[in-house]
C-alpha cells in the first residue's frame, strides 16, 4: 500500500490554549493548518480553569505579572495582543463574562480578573469552531513518535500517519496535571534540536510543611483569611491564604510558590495593615486583665489566635509582659517567618516555571533562531505568569505571535 503523507503549511502539536488560538490565526490568514493532539479531548485545561469559568484573562498583565529569565521577552507579543484584544474576540461571540469582585485592600495582583459568566468549554467552542470555519484540521488521539526535519521540511511519525510541513509549532504546554495530558513533549522536542531549557519547575502550587511544623498547625487546617506574603528573592502579594492539612496554600500562597526556592523561608503577615505591636501596647494600657489569647481573638480567628498565643509561650495577663515579650507575640503574626519543606508538585500545580529558554526564540515570532520554520508557545517556553489570568493571556498573545508568522 502506498503510504500517503499529509502535507499543510503548519502543523500545530497540542490543542490547548496556544494551540488552539494559533491555528485559528494561521488559519485565518489562509494558511493550511494540521494540529495534533494526544488527547481525546482539545483545551482540558481551559475547561478545568478558574474554578469552571476560565479566567481567561487580566487587564493589568504587563510585563511586570510574568516570571522569566529574561523579563524583557514578553513584552513584544504582550503588546502585540492585548488582554483587551482578547476580551473583544469573547465579547464578539457574545460569550457573558464579568471582573471577579476584590477586596478593597487587596493587592493589585487580585484585581482585573477576567471570567466567564457560565462555563469555559465556551472559550474552547469559540477558537475551535472559528479553527475549524477557516479550515484547520484537528487529529485527536495522535501520538507522535518522531519528529525529523528535512531540508525545508519537517516530517512528524504519528499512529494516524505521517505528517509534512514547513512550520512546525510546540504548543504542548508544561508538565503541570499530568491526569488531563500534560507532558514532557516539548522539553524533548527542544533537547532533539539542542535548544537550552530552564530547568522546569512546579508553580503556583500549594506549600508543604515538614512534619514538626505540621504537627503544631494541623489543627488550623481550613482557616483562611487575607494575608501579606514574601519570599526572598522578590515577589509579595496580599491575597488569601488558607491553612491546609499539608501546610498552606490559598491564592497569596500559590503566588509566592513561583518565587519560593527549596530551602528558602517565606514571611508571612497575617494582619496586614494592623501594627500588633502598638495594637498590644495600647490594651495592656487600657485593659492590663485581659489574656493574651483572648486579646488575639479581636483581630484572629479564635482557633489562630489560640495557636499564636499557645506558641508565643506567654498566654498570661498581658500587664505581665515587657515590650520585648509583645515585639516576639507581634512579630509571629505581622512578621511569620516560615520554611516550607516543599510544594505539592506537578500533581496539583498550575503552571510550570522554566521551560524553552527564550534566548532560543525571537520574541516577535516564537520563531527558533537556528532552526528556521520551528515555534514554541505557551507554557513550554520560559514565560509564567502570575495567577489571575495572567497565564492564558501568554497563551493567547504567544499563540497570535506565531500564527502571523508562520
Ligand atoms: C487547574 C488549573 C487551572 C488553571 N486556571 C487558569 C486560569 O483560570 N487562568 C489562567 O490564565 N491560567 C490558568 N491555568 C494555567 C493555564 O491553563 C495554562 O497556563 C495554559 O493552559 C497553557 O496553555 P498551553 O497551550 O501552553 O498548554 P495547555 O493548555 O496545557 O495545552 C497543551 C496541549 O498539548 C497537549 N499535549 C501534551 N503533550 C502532547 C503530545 N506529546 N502530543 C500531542 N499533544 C500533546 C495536551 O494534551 C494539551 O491539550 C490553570 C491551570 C490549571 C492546571
Amino acid at each position: 500500500m502506498m503510504h500517503v503523507m499529509k502535507q499543510s503549511d503548519v502543523i500545530i502539536v497540542g490543542a490547548g490554549a496556544a494551540g488552539l488560538m494559533c491555528a485559528r490565526e494561521a488559519a485565518l490568514r489562509g494558511k493550511h493548518v494540521t494540529v495534533l493532539e494526544h488527547s481525546a479531548r482539545m483545551g482540558e485545561k481551559i475547561r478545568i480553569s478558574g474554578g469552571g469559568r476560565c479566567n481567561f484573562t487580566n487587564l493589568y498583565a504587563r510585563p511586570e505579572t510574568f516570571l522569566s529569565q529574561n523579563p524583557h521577552f514578553c513584552k513584544s507579543a504582550l503588546s502585540r495582543y492585548t488582554a483587551q484584544d482578547f476580551l473583544d474576540l469573547v465579547k464578539a461571540h457574545h460569550i457573558g463574562w464579568h471582573e471577579k469582585p476584590y477586596e478593597d485592600n487587596a493587592h493589585q495582583s487580585a484585581k482585573g480578573q477576567l471570567f466567564c459568566d457560565d462555563k469555559a468549554f465556551l472559550i474552547i467552542d469559540m477558537l475551535r469552531n472559528d479553527a475549524q470555519q477557516a479550515g484547520v484540521k484537528f487529529h485527536l488521539e495522535t501520538d507522535i513518535s518522531n519528529i525529523e526535519k528535512d531540508g525545508d521540511f519537517f516530517i512528524v511519525t504519528t499512529n494516524k500517519g505521517d505528517f509534512k510541513s514547513a512550520a512546525l509549532v510546540i504548543a504542548s504546554g508544561g508538565l503541570s496535571i499530568p491526569k488531563i495530558g500534560a507532558s514532557p513533549f516539548g522539553y524533548k522536542v527542544a533537547a532533539q534540536f539542542e535548544l537550552s531549557i530552564i530547568p522546569p519547575r512546579a508553580g503556583l502550587v500549594p506549600l508543604t510543611f515538614a512534619d514538626s511544623l505540621l504537627a503544631q498547625t494541623k489543627e488550623l487546617s481550613g482557616i483562611g483569611l487575607q494575608a501579606e506574603v514574601k519570599s526572598e528573592k522578590g515577589g509579595t502579594f496580599t491575597e488569601g491564604l488558607l491553612f491546609t492539612h499539608r501546610g498552606l496554600s490559598g491564592p497569596s500562597i500559590l503566588q509566592i510558590s513561583s518565587y519560593w526556592r527549596e530551602g528558602e523561608e517565606i514571611t508571612v503577615n497575617l494582619l496586614p495593615g494592623q501594627d500588633m505591636f502598638e495594637a498590644l501596647r495600647l490594651v495592656r494600657r487600657e485593659k492590663p486583665k485581659q489574656k493574651l489569647h483572648n486579646i488575639l481573638c479581636a483581630y484572629l480567628p479564635k482557633k489562630l489566635a489560640v495557636f499564636v498565643a499557645e506558641t508565643s509561650g506567654h498566654d498570661v495577663t498581658i500587664a505581665d509582659l515587657s515590650d520585648k515579650k509583645l515585639r516576639a507575640i507581634a512579630n509571629s503574626i505581622n512578621d511569620w517567618h516560615i520554611k516550607p519543606q516543599g510544594s505539592e508538585g506537578y500533581r496539583t500545580a498550575e503552571v510550570t516555571l522554566g521551560g524553552v529558554d527564550t534566548g532560543e526564540l525571537s520574541s516577535k515570532t516564537m520563531e527558533v533562531k537556528k532552526v528556521p520554520g520551528l515555534y514554541f508557545i505557551g507554557e513550554i517556553v520560559d514565560v509564567t505568569g502570575h495567577l489571575g489570568g495572567h497565564n492564558f493571556q501568554w497563551a493567547w498573545s504567544s499563540a497570535v505571535a506565531a500564527g502571523q508568522a508562520v
